[in-house]
């Protein structure tokens, strides 16, 4: 660790460019690399910057803010954002040529209302196709692709995408909401649309339902080289975890046989003891619900949390172990270098292994390493 360190997140943009190029290969399609929150909890200007190194053609996020801070930050690249707040005025997002995924009848008129003939709005349609989220519902294509015709005929948006997400419940479920999505696209078509991006894969159909592809995948959670199946490893798919958690050991403290450790005292020592106490806790996004099992590794050991994951802070007993105040304790990053996964304490969590990443805190400095 680093001399007056306590935590960080070590981000290893090498990994994402890594992950994007093997990614874009491995799919033969264009990537759109997904940065929402804060790049998956990595930093979304880091994030952007290497995904677009590593070849990704195109960025999106949930909404127009997070869209106008990768603008604020100096990066041109194509953004989309598709989550709008009810009645948003798209004006801001029009001025930073944001592209606008819209679901409604009101957002398409509203993206419009932000374009003029001089400065058109970019659209791309989502369709509803089975995830009851947002979406174009089947049974508004009509007017809505018609709208959306009328008003790129006009000349104030450009329709340049059709999309929409799948919910990988299975293969099956996944191919019926792509034979809607066909449906949606001979809608358009007849409205007299002729939109040159479809996309409806994320990053669990990318890898797994070829079909699904359509020439261009929008991948989130593979980019940061974390794996979006329960029964295949990082490595499995060719990918490096990008994000490394570790905190340097703030203190020892050797103890007789039944201490108790931390609230409600869910851990005691069985016999005499070394505690080491690791400054995080839930507050930085290390979940409670992984008290008495999240994996750490401290000296190429690998312990479990001791008792609970209180707001700022926890306890490893490491036994006999030789550990020392200032020793490295990392809690996930890379397994391939001998570390938990964030998949782990996901498992430890019953969570996925989005949320661990995507929940580091405010509190955890990131700190970006190139590999
Ligand atoms: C978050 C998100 C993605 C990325 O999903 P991953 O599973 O992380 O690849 C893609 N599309 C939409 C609509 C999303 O909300």
């Amino acid at each position: 660790m680093p001399e007056g360190v306590a935590r960080e997140a070590v981000i290893d943009v090498g990994a994402i460019e890594h992950n994007v190029r093997h990614l874009a290969r491995v799919t033969a399609s264009e990537v759109i690399a997904v940065v929402k929150a804060d790049g998956y909890g990595h930093g979304a200007v880091r994030s952007a910057r290497a995904a677009l190194a590593g070849g990704a053609a195109r960025l999106a996020v949930a909404d127009v803010g997070e869209a106008l801070e990768l603008r604020a930050a100096g990066i041109d690249a194509p953004v989309l954002a598709w989550l709008h707040a009810p009645g948003a005025d798209f004006a801001e997002a029009a001025a930073a040529r944001i592209e606008l995924g819209v679901s409604s009848l009101e957002q398409v008129r509203a993206a419009a209302a932000a374009g003029s003939r001089e400065r058109p709005v970019t659209v791309q349609l989502k369709v509803e196709t089975g995830l009851g989220r947002n979406g174009i519902a089947p049974a508004d294509y009509g007017a809505v692709f018609a709208e959306a015709a009328a008003l790129e005929e006009a000349g104030v948006i450009r329709v340049l995408g059709l999309f929409s997400h799948l919910s990988n419940t299975s293969a099956a479920d996944d191919r019926t909401a792509l034979s809607r999505f066909t449906v949606a696209q001979a809608a358009a078509e007849a409205a007299g649309l002729r939109p040159p991006l479809r996309h409806i894969a994320a990053s669990h159909a990318a890898l797994d339902l070829p079909e699904a592809r359509l020439g261009c995948v929008r991948l989130g959670v593979a980019i940061y080289g974390l794996s979006p199946f329960a029964d295949r490893s990082s490595a499995d798919l060719g990918l490096r975890p990008a994000m490394t958690l570790r905190a340097a050991v703030a203190a020892v403290r050797r103890v007789p046989a039944g201490q108790g450790v931390s609230y409600g005292y869910l851990h005691r020592t069985a016999s005499e003891s070394t505690l080491a106490l690791i400054s995080m806790g839930y507050a930085d996004g290390v979940p409670r619900a992984a008290s008495g099992a999240g994996p750490v590794s401290i000296g190429g050991r690998t312990f479990p949390v001791a008792g609970r994951i209180a707001m700022d802070q926890f306890v490893v007993d490491v036994g006999d172990a030789p550990v020392a105040v200032g020793d490295e304790a990392v809690l996930f990053g890379d397994p391939a270098t001998g570390v938990p996964a964030a998949t782990d304490w996901a498992d430890a969590a019953d969570t996925i292994n989005y949320e661990i990443v995507t929940r580091i805190g405010p509190r955890v400095p990131r700190r970006e390493v190139r590999s």
